[in-house]
């Protein structure tokens, strides 16, 4: 039975890529797997090199001072590093929820944090607009895309600090001027692979700034001088990651996936708002293209639509733990066919009611 994955991460790949990642655990080099060949042959060196140069071109910011890593620790270790390694005396952070609030927390223990907005007033459900980013801080911190509550940043602020995003849950899902952001970072298991590795970009002239002595594996000229194998990196993640990157480049790129981004959340969204039995959770200005959040109006029919999710093939739609209700995933390699069955589920649902 054909399944339709909507789970928030680790969550649906490109088939094809799943298909040459696991021939690649057999056989990546003559005979050898990929899982047990050093990272430091040549077969894996060119995956990472391949890895870094695609990352830069489907961003558009190769050539422009821009150097691309795969470092482990996920996206949490980077709510440390980027302050480890920019943080001299101040930040300033956007605050639009869970992810958001700890990479705060984390900054707190290098600097002084000004939170230059928050939601947590309407439990993260908008994304705050017209604030100030004070001009003494060292950078500008906020999250693209707030994969647990289902909001999208769809402008960022012009500002003179550099300015770092955390692109987790929606990174290669939308043409954006990426060369606006000094330091992207993006934990794998959304829109590039399997976890275990992060994708981080930074431009290079906001580095050896700040005064204190930062431990070689989470510095970052550290690990830009040692080509991302300062240590023995995750090489079935890069490895798969590196895939899906190329999946995306031969399908014309970023834009190419943006189209159908577009079609997916229109659709989803469409259905939440036409259909008497289901609200949406985020503002409608703020809905995420990547995470669409939603509940059920009339609870006595959960039994009855998660039989139907069921029957459908339809995995992976419950809400997060600390929101409740119900979550579309909507990453690259989810089709627009996924999409269209769960709303067929959901209308079928309003002719039963
Ligand atoms: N930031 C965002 C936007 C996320 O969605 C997540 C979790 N998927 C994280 C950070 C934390 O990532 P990790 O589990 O890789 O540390």
């Amino acid at each position: 039975m054909k399944k339709h994955n909507f789970s928030a991460g680790p969550c649906v790949l490109p088939k094809e890529v799943i298909q040459k990642a696991s021939e690649a655990l057999l056989d990546f080099d003559n005979g050898l797997s990929l899982i047990e060949i050093s990272h430091r042959s040549k077969p894996f060196v060119d995956v990472m090199e391949k890895a870094r140069r695609l990352a830069l071109q489907l961003l558009d910011l190769e050539g422009k001072g821009y150097q691309a890593l795969f470092l482990q620790g996920g996206a949490s270790t980077q709510f440390v590093m980027v302050a480890l390694n920019l943080l001299e005396t101040e930040a300033a952070y956007l605050n639009t929820g869970t992810w958001s609030s700890n990479a705060i927390k984390e900054a707190k223990l290098y600097g002084k944090v000004h939170e230059v907005a928050s939601s947590a007033d309407k439990s993260f459900s908008y994304v705050p607009k017209n604030y100030t980013i004070p001009a003494n801080c060292d950078y500008f911190h906020c999250t693209s895309n707030n994969t647990i509550f289902g909001t999208q940043l769809t402008t960022f602020p012009k500002t003179d600090i550099p300015m770092v995003c955390d692109m987790s849950s929606d990174i290669f899902s939308r043409t954006l001027d990426f060369s606006q952001f000094a330091l992207i970072y993006a934990g794998a298991q959304k829109n590039m692979g399997p976890a275990g590795t992060t994708l981080v970009v930074v431009r290079e002239d906001i580095l050896n700034k700040v005064t204190r002595s930062i431990p070689s594996i989470l510095n970052y000229n550290v690990q830009i001088a040692k080509n991302s194998m300062f240590n023995t990196p995750p090489v079935f993640a890069v490895y798969t990651s590196m895939l899906t990157m190329e999946w995306l480049q031969n399908l014309g790129g970023i834009s190419v996936i943006e189209a159908e981004n577009n079609k997916k959340a229109q659709l989803i969204y469409s259905e939440i708002d036409l259909n008497p039995l289901f609200t949406g959770f985020a503002a409608k200005e703020d809905r995420s293209k990547m995470n669409a959040t939603f509940n059920l109006t009339e609870t006595k029919l959960k039994e009855t639509f998660e039989t139907m999710l069921q029957k459908e093939g339809i995995s992976g739609l419950n809400g997060h733990r600390s929101v409740g209700g119900y979550r579309a995933s909507m990453y690259n390699a989810l089709t627009l066919d996924s999409v269209g069955v769960l709303v067929d589920v959901m209308s079928e649902l309003e002719r039963k009611a």
